[in-house]
């Protein structure tokens, strides 16, 4: 690695620099690229395997892959269909969310790697002359002047580099420097939790949708990935240290108690790197934006992981944010209206979704996490199991949101190996 410090060794202009290669930024990056803007995507990691990434595709996000012509291509890619969420309260279990009604061309949500699907972003915006993709390239500072952001600092592979660029979209999630930099005020909505993340293997005869389970101070979600199950165990914040001093061994046993069928796997457990932390933070920028800069996907909201909305609401802020810039990113012009233009898009679905999670995660899981006894079905789930139409709601909020966005973005021509 090069010397991280002094003047740049590399200095580039781009007409959009997208700092963070993750949900919402390949897909602005792919769909500004589609547009006819000269984009460029500046990614840390050097690849996008990375566990612990949502790993749901909505049937929102698919509605995305429909109108860009994409979808056959991409359900190509190995995926697991959930049509329905379970949830099992106590000994009780019933559907909570029954996507198959749902107006969209897939009533489904499909369960795929997320790097499978940052990677098929990859492939699709390399048509396009003007996307330029760097890896390993972690921005550690803005270049500003008064309000002004004329771009980025980092270091790569090659050293230290500054991109300038008429507009700085900050994409890189919940810890986002982008954000950091620009002095932006962060409103903290709190959570009551963090994860406990694990793998447990899948059987032959095993259920196949994602399984809820709520019991007494606990709070397990399962996720089919085909031959395994991603695990995910709410516990309540600041207490995993407390869980740790207890042993591997009492830590297998309360997994054994809540998924019963899994008893004979929890010995897959061998270590604690085999189950992996995760703290939740819920939060929203006042302000997305500053002149020559705007946020988006977690960096201008952190999502909780509840309903597992996190990855669509990063897409379809891509796609609002594609809508609104590209034309004024082609002509140079982009102004402080339309960065407000975004934020005022984008800022109703996200309070909105918020709101719900917040109220889940504080009237509902809060309290079965503080509890020592076991649950009973909360009203809400009553009013469900007494009208089982009432799951299109939820399935509704999880699978498509709130103002679900479509492409407006034309396609400019795409590269062909002449061009290249
Ligand atoms: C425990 C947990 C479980 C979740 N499960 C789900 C789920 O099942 N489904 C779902 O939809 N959502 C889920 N979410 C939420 C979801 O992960 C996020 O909302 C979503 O990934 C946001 O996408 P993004 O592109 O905005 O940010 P991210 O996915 O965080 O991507 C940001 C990218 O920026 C890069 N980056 C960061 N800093 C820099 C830098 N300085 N320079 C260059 N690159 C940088 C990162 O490497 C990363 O690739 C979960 C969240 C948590 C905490």
């Amino acid at each position: 690695m090069s010397e991280r410090t002094g003047a740049p060794n590399q200095e580039m202009n781009t007409g959009c620099c997208v700092v963070g290669g993750g949900p919402a930024g390949m897909m602005l990056g792919f769909l500004l690229a589609r547009a006819g803007v000269d984009v460029t995507v500046l990614e840390k990691h050097r690849d996008f395997l990375r566990d612990f990434r949502g790993d749901t595709i909505h049937p929102s996000t698919l509605e995305v892959m429909y109108e860009l012509g994409m979808l056959d291509d991409f359900l190509r890619l190995p995926h697991q269909r959930v049509e329905k969420l379970t949830g099992q309260v106590g000994d009780e279990r019933l559907t909570v969310a029954d996507f198959t009604h749902l107006p969209t061309h897939c009533r489904f949500i499909a369960l795929m790697p997320q790097w499978d699907f940052l990677d098929f972003l990859s492939s699709r915006a390399e048509r396009y002359a003007g996307f330029h993709l760097r890896m390993q390239a972690e921005v550690t500072d803005l270049v500003q002047d008064g309000e002004q952001i004329f771009g980025v600092r980092g270091h790569g592979p090659d050293g230290m580099f500054e991109i300038r660029s008429p507009l700085v979209v900050g994409a890189d999630g919940r810890h986002s420097v982008v954000r950091a930099r620009a002095g932006l005020a962060v409103e903290d909505l709190g959570a009551p939790m963090d994860v406990f993340w694990m793998r447990l293997s899948r059987h032959p005869g095993d259920a196949s949708e994602i399984l809820g389970r709520f019991d007494a101070g606990r709070v397990f979600v399962m996720l089919n990935r085909g031959d395994y199950w991603q695990c995910a165990l709410a516990i309540p914040k600041g207490s995993a240290e407390a869980i740790r001093s207890q042993g591997l061994d009492a830590f297998r046993d309360m997994v054994a108690r809540l998924v019963p069928f899994g008893r004979d796997r929890v010995e897959e457990l061998r270590s604690w790197d085999d189950v992996k932390l995760l703290t939740v933070t819920v939060d929203r920028l006042s302000q997305w934006y500053r002149p020559g800069l705007l946020c988006i996907g977690d960096a201008a909201h952190a999502m909780s992981p509840i309903g597992g909305v996190g990855i669509n609401l990063a897409v379809q802020d891509a796609v609002a944010a594609a809508n609104i810039l590209a034309a004024p990113l082609r002509q140079g012009a982009v102004t402080r209206d339309h960065l407000r233009a975004v934020q005022q898009r984008r800022e109703f679905p996200t309070r909105a979704t918020q709101r719900v999670q917040v109220l889940v995660q504080n009237r509902i899981l809060g309290r079965v996490l503080a509890s020592t006894q076991r649950p009973s079905l909360p009203w809400p789930l009553k009013l469900v199991r007494a009208c089982p139409w009432l799951q299109r709601i939820p399935a509704r909020l999880v699978g498509v949101g709130v103002r679900p966005e479509h492409v407006r973005t034309p396609e400019v021509r795409r590269q062909t190996t002449d061009d290249r």
